[in-house]
Parts: C-alpha cells; sequence; structure tokens
C-alpha cells in the first residue's frame, strides 16, 4: 500500500493562517505587530532569493520587515554594530542572519551577538545549548528542525518511544532535529559520513529524518515498513527533460520508498515550507514575549 504524502505546501499554508489571526489580535489588543529583521551580505543569488522569500512571507500575515542588505566588503566591526542596533531596536522582535556570511567575517562571533531573545533562527550557542539539555527549552528552536517535528505532530505520528534514526549531524538540521527528537522522547540514532552499515542503522527506524544531501541515497530498501519518513534534502539534478535542466529530488528515493513507508514527505512540497512557516512562529512568539513584558 502506497505512504500518506505528508503535505508540507498545505500545512505550512495552515500555520501561516494562524500565525495571521495572531498577528491581528495583537494588533488590535495593543497595537503593536511583531517585526523580524533580515541581514544580508554580498550577492549571492541563492540568499538573495531566501530573503526576499522570507519578507514577502512576513508581509502576507502582517510582520514587520526591517534590516538591509549590506556589502560583501562591510568589515566585521561594521556588520556588529549593524547586529547590535537591530538588538536595541524596540519594534524588531527577530533578528535573521542569512548564511553563509564571506570568509572574512566570523559567522560564530555575528551569531553569538544577536541578542538571545531575538535568535529567531535558534542559532545562539546558549539556544543550542539548552535545546541539547535535559528539561531545559531553548526560547527559540531552530526553523527547519522544527519545522520537521510540526510535520510529524500535524500528523498524528507519537514520537514518545518510537526509534528515531538522524541521517546527518550539521548544525543547522541533523543536530537540533535530533536534539528536538531526543526531548520528545523518541529513542535516538544519530548516523553521519562515518556510520558503519547505514543501510541496516536506517532499517531499525520508526522515524527517519534524512539531512544528507546526496540525492536519492536512501533507497526504498532501506526503510522499515511502515516507518515514518521526513526527507530534507534538497538536491538539484539534471534533467534535460525540464525547461531549467533540472529537478529537484530529495535524500530519499522517493517512488521506492512510498511503496513501504506508512508516510513520507515529498521534494518539493514537504519540509521545505515549513522552515519559512517557523521562522514566522518564532517572530511572533518572539514578539508575545516582548510585549507581554512590556505592557505587564
Ligand atoms: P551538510 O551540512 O552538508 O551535512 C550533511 C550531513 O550528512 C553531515 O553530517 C554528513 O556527515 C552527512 N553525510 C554526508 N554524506 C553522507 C553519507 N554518504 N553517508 C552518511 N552521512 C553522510 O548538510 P545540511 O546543511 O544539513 O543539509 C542537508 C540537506 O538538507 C541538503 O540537501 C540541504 O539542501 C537540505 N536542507 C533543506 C532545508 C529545507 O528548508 N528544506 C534546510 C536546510 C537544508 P559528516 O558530519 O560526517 O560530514
Amino acid at each position: 500500500m502506497s505512504a500518506q504524502i505528508i503535505d508540507g505546501k498545505a500545512i505550512a499554508a495552515t500555520i501561516r493562517g494562524e500565525i495571521k489571526a495572531e498577528v491581528e489580535a495583537m494588533k488590535a489588543q495593543y497595537d503593536r505587530v511583531p517585526g523580524l529583521a533580515t541581514v544580508l551580505v554580498g550577492e549571492r543569488r541563492d540568499s538573495q532569493t531566501y530573503v526576499r522569500m522570507k519578507k514577502r512571507a512576513c508581509a502576507e500575515v502582517g510582520i514587520a520587515s526591517f534590516g538591509d542588505n549590506f556589502s560583501a566588503d562591510i568589515s566585521q566591526e561594521e556588520l556588529l554594530k549593524v547586529v547590535q542596533d537591530l538588538n536595541a531596536t524596540p519594534e524588531v522582535h527577530g533578528i535573521l542572519v542569512q548564511l553563509p556570511l564571506p570568509d572574512h567575517i566570523d559567522e560564530e562571533t555575528i551569531l553569538g551577538t544577536v541578542n538571545l531573545e531575538k535568535d529567531v533562527d535558534g542559532f545562539h550557542p546558549i539556544n543550542i545549548g539548552r535545546l541539547s539539555m535535559k528539561r531545559r527549552d531553548p526560547l527559540f528552536a531552530p526553523c527547519t528542525p522544527k519545522g520537521c517535528i510540526e510535520l510529524l505532530d500535524r500528523t498524528g505520528v507519537e514520537i514518545e518511544g518510537k526509534r528515531a534514526v538522524v541521517l546527518g549531524r550539521s548544525n543547522i538540521v541533523g543536530l537540533p532535529v535530533a536534539m528536538l527528537l531526543l526531548h520528545r522522547n523518541a529513542t535516538l540514532t544519530v548516523c553521519h559520513s562515518r556510520t558503519k552499515d547505514l543501510a541496516d542503522v536506517v532499517r531499525q527506524a520508526d522515524i527517519l529524518v534524512a539531512a544528507v544531501g546526496r540525492p536519492e541515497m536512501v533507497r526504498g530498501d532501506w526503510i522499515k515498513p511502515g516507518a515514518v519518513v521526513i526527507d530534507v534534502g534538497v538536491n538539484a539534478v539534471d534533467d534535460p527533460s525540464k525547461e531549467r535542466g533540472y529537478r529537484l529530488v530529495g535524500d530519499v528515493a522517493f517512488e521506492e520508498a512510498k511503496e513501504v513507508a506508512s508516510a513520507i514527505t515529498p521534494v518539493p512540497g514537504g519540509v521545505g515550507p515549513m522552515t519559512i512557516a517557523m521562522l514566522l512562529r518564532n517572530t511572533l512568539d518572539g514578539a508575545k514575549r516582548a510585549i507581554g513584558a512590556t505592557e505587564a
């Protein structure tokens, strides 16, 4: 039997609708709206596209946009000042520094300067530290990992007690999603490039989160029958039949896996749309905390 397809696009649209309603209620009650600042450095086309998409998503739900684009030769000191100014701006409740930054800028220093209470990307070392500790909650969890958990929750997938395998251990996806699953009492295995007998380990998963960046690496016979598969991978593969010459595929061989899994996210249209929805959610949560504190 074919798996349930987890429609991330529809779930993200529902979440954006919920956020819009909450923003309207905040405006009605406090005459304030959440604000998100995006800091973009350099001319990378992909980064420019992501920032544009984030600003458009903010506008659609009534979140105000701040921030600027800076030339690739901005100095570290100048960029630190930009972040510090945004930290001090009360209308800004979330600060997003679009990565990657140019080589001459120390990413860790810049991310560590973002005010903890405005760290909507969830990458501040204290937020990551709290995410990694038992019974501690970060102020914000990173958006893509949080989106994976939200997809499981909104599909009615029980996490507690399940055997979860996370494929990949990057700071932005694999590691934080693993920590979130552990917080939710899954029994966790994290795999990476040095994992031996990878297919056998993956085959133990009741819940598999794949975030490796290798097109269709996970084959159908790696999946335990009835498992739930969250495919974070976004990989471009050549496809002359497409006008643009390529198509996007995940880290999981979708057509094979959907015959074995009980539920699976497609690529595109699975995890992808959730990332921005979670950014909006984090910004709203930050605003609620800040405005609640001022009004109390
Ligand atoms: P990354 O930083 O390159 O990390 C990849 C991870 O996979 C590493 O931990 C690496 O192991 C592991 N790995 C690589 N090759 C492997 C192999 N052959 N066997 C086992 N493990 C292997 O990638 P990322 O930033 O986490 O991104 C992963 C994927 O998610 C990419 O396709 C990316 O485009 C996508 N992504 C999607 C979204 C979204 O919103 N949908 C957001 C972020 C990323 P080592 O640690 O040992 O090197």
